[in-house]
């Protein structure tokens, strides 16, 4: 354990989510012409609620593009909400300012997917490594650098590894210092930004059981944004599932994984090889038809309505609803509450009755 003599907020905070966000959108203007007027919007985030346990791992998946990393960036507040509330440990922070914020920006870090860009190359890593620390005045001199070694050593590297420059360390190293470094001043919530997509494979399960160990032994949240579902399922407490900026599915990651109730869940979890060879043989992966609207212009009522194999007319019309399952998920989609009515049941369970177009690659067995 650490040795750091700064408080950590959550051990005295009200009981209640460490994070959450309201109605949260995001939009950015696309400007054109000498005078940059402001042509369109990009809808980035759009009406997101969602919540974050003290010491919880939140999954985020989706497709490039779908908004994830900008909703990492609104839950730490490094961009400004268009509109909806986010409330840190009780307290709405939406509107705070620069100096306010000093104190929710300590509890709250972020590690990002590349390691090499995340640190200055012409700098020891000892210097990055304790930037945190300089920031809220944390130790200095041999203190900080004790504290640095601690933290060296807790992410299994020796202090060995601080006196050296980036180019010196692996890709998994390197991660391992930012991890290091997201620590360093022991916050509440880190918000892992695609944290091991740039390393072998080998390292990424490095990295995730490093994350994971730390997490036991700290205590720390983590929203995990990633394009790979099977790393989040394995590393995640729950799972959301985010198209074209608006979260259409969200429960715990066992029932987003094994029975999904979106079709777009469905078809993003169809692509994964399971490691069971008789289960995998059973398994289909579906093929989305058509391409990923512009998110300057979304399409109305469903936002997925023209790449769904269920689409129905009500989908291209009406937004659809917030379905709450019997097993806690929750999930948007108009086939809970209208048309072959699922009610809560994965989507699955339309496969042998519609007709719907939809493309597999590979024969089921
Ligand atoms: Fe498909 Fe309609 Fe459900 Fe959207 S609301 S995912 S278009 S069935």
């Amino acid at each position: 354990m650490t040795t750091s003599t700064t408080t950590d907020p959550t051990r005295t905070a009200p009981p209640g989510p460490l994070l959450e966000l309201t109605n949260v959108s995001k939009l950015f203007p696309v400007r054109e012409g000498i005078l940059r007027r402001v042509r369109a919007h990009v809808h980035a985030v759009s009406d997101v609620s969602l919540t974050l346990a003290r010491g919880e791992t939140l999954g985020l998946v989706g497709e490039s593009g779908s908004g994830k990393s900008t909703l990492g960036r609104l839950a730490l507040r490094l961009l400004e909400p268009t509109s909806g509330r986010i409330d840190y440990l009780g307290q709405d922070i939406t509107n705070l300012k620069r100096g306010s914020l000093r104190s929710v920006r300590r509890n709250a870090q972020m590690v990002f997917q590349d390691p090499y860009s995340s640190f200055d190359p012409l700098s020891p890593l000892a210097s990055s490594v304790a930037e945190p620390l300089a920031v809220h005045g944390e130790g200095g001199g041999s203190a900080r650098r004790a504290r640095l070694e601690e933290l060296t050593r807790l992410v299994g590297l020796g202090p060995q590894h601080l006196d050296r420059y980036p180019s010196e360390l692996s890709g998994g190293q390197l991660q391992r210092m930012a991890v290091a470094r997201a620590l360093a001043i022991e916050p509440s919530f880190i918000v892992l930004d695609e944290p091991v997509s740039s390393l072998d494979v080998s390292t990424q399960a490095q990295v995730i059981n490093l994350l994971e160990k730390l997490q036991h032994e700290l205590g720390v949240a983590y929203l995990l944004i990633a394009h790979n579902p099977a790393l989040v399922r394995h590393a995640s407490d729950r799972i959301a599932v985010m198209y074209l900026g608006e979260i259409v599915e969200v429960g715990s990651a066992e029932a987003v994984y094994t029975t999904p109730k979106h079709p777009y869940t469905h078809a993003l979890l169809s692509a994964v090889t399971v490691p069971d060879p008789d289960l995998q043989r059973t398994r289909r992966r579906i093929v989305l038809q058509g391409d990923v609207p512009n998110p300057a212009d979304p399409p109305a009522g469903c936002r997925f309505h023209t790449r769904c194999p269920y689409v129905m007319d009500v989908c291209r019309s009406e937004v659809p609803p917030n379905f709450v399952a019997a097993d806690g998920t929750s999930v948007r989609c108009h086939l809970h509450t209208s048309g072959p009515v699922l009610d809560g049941a994965p989507v699955a369970d339309l496969l042998a009755t519609s007709g719907a177009a939809t493309s597999y690659e590979g024969s089921p067995s």
